[in-house]
């Protein structure tokens, strides 16, 4: 017998952008009203590409939708390591700037691992020091990286249980699948990272009351991977013949997990604001340091 068709939700990530957006926006006001300066998140650019110059916009757009303030810096890119290091070392040491983020990808002659070093780990605010990473580990307080934030935000709004569930995460990177794991395993679910070469892949996603796709590879998880009544949050972002999709068939997982987000409007408007949450997180803890 055909099992029946579920209630699917289907998570509206700006929304819930829009909402916690507000409510930063309001915290920023508090400070304001209190007579202190905006936060202010710091960004670097090095080269003219045009999708990173376009990704810059949205975060300085975010940052004065919410009252905050948002300094940056641009260099060519030819500019070398030493000149990005320099940039990022002068944003670490001006009082006035709370976050640090160096947008992604960097050219070929300057090392991500040696920018995110560089930064002052008080101001990490996409949370990729090795600072920040050892306190995620540890379960210490520290910033935290976006993506991974926004996911466990848009599962705690929509109240789904984590404690004691089967977490299954697809991908093991610094950025998206190992603290991801971390911030699942800390919420009390049993989790699994899987990666390129775990063995029966879709049989282990079967078995997850939780199931992270953050791959990139277009619509690896087929309706049929996915226990009935699962949440599913679709991380990947894919081009495909000129169109966006993601890590997970949404259509064929309508009608059978309980909650998906979609490659649209799901994750991506969450990290963000994840970004904007860590900033005026630093703002705070800077003022009280
Ligand atoms: P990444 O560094 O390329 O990592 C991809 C991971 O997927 C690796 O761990 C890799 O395994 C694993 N993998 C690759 N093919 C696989 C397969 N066939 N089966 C199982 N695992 C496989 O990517 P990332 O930076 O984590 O990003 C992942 C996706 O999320 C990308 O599409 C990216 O664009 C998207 N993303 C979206 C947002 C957002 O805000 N919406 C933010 C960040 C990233 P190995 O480790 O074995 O190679």
């Amino acid at each position: 017998m055909a099992s029946a068709r579920i209630e699917t939700v289907v998570v509206d990530g700006l929304a819930l952008a829009n909402q916690i957006r507000d409510e930063l926006a309001a915290a920023v006001a508090r400070h304001r009203s209190a007579g202190r300066r905006a936060p202010t998140l710091g960004v670097v650019l090095v080269g003219d590409d045009p999708a990173s110059a376009s990704y810059i916009k949205g975060k300085r757009r975010a940052c004065e939708r919410v009252g905050m303030g948002s300094v940056e810096r641009r260099l060519p890119a030819t500019a070398g390591e030493r000149a990005v290091l320099e940039v990022v070392g002068e944003l670490g040491r001006d009082p006035e700037v709370d976050g640090i983020l160096v947008q992604l990808p960097l050219p070929k002659d300057v090392r991500p691992n040696a920018v995110a070093e560089a930064i002052d780990p008080a101001k990490d605010v996409d949370g990729l020091h090795p600072i920040s990473a050892g306190r995620l580990l540890l379960g210490e307080p520290g910033l935290r990286p976006c993506t991974p934030l926004g996911i466990l935000e848009i599962l705690a709004r929509h109240e789904v249980p984590l404690e004691g569930a089967h977490a299954v995460v697809i991908g093991r990177s610094s950025i998206v699948g190992k603290p991801v794991s971390l911030l699942l395993q800390q919420a009390h679910a049993t989790v699994s990272m899987c990666h390129s070469r775990t063995r029966n892949l879709a049989e282990l996603c079967r078995t997850a009351d939780v199931l992270v796709a953050a791959v990139g590879v277009p619509r690896l998880v087929k309706g049929d991977w996915v226990k009935p009544g699962a949440a599913v949050v679709d991380v990947g972002v894919s081009e495909v013949g000129g169109e966006l999709v993601g890590d997970v068939d949404t259509q064929a997982v309508i009608g059978q997990a309980a909650l998906v987000t979609p490659h649209r409007r799901g994750v991506g408007p969450m990290t963000i604001t994840m970004l904007l949450r860590n900033t005026l997180a630093a703002y705070e803890a800077r003022a009280a340091a």
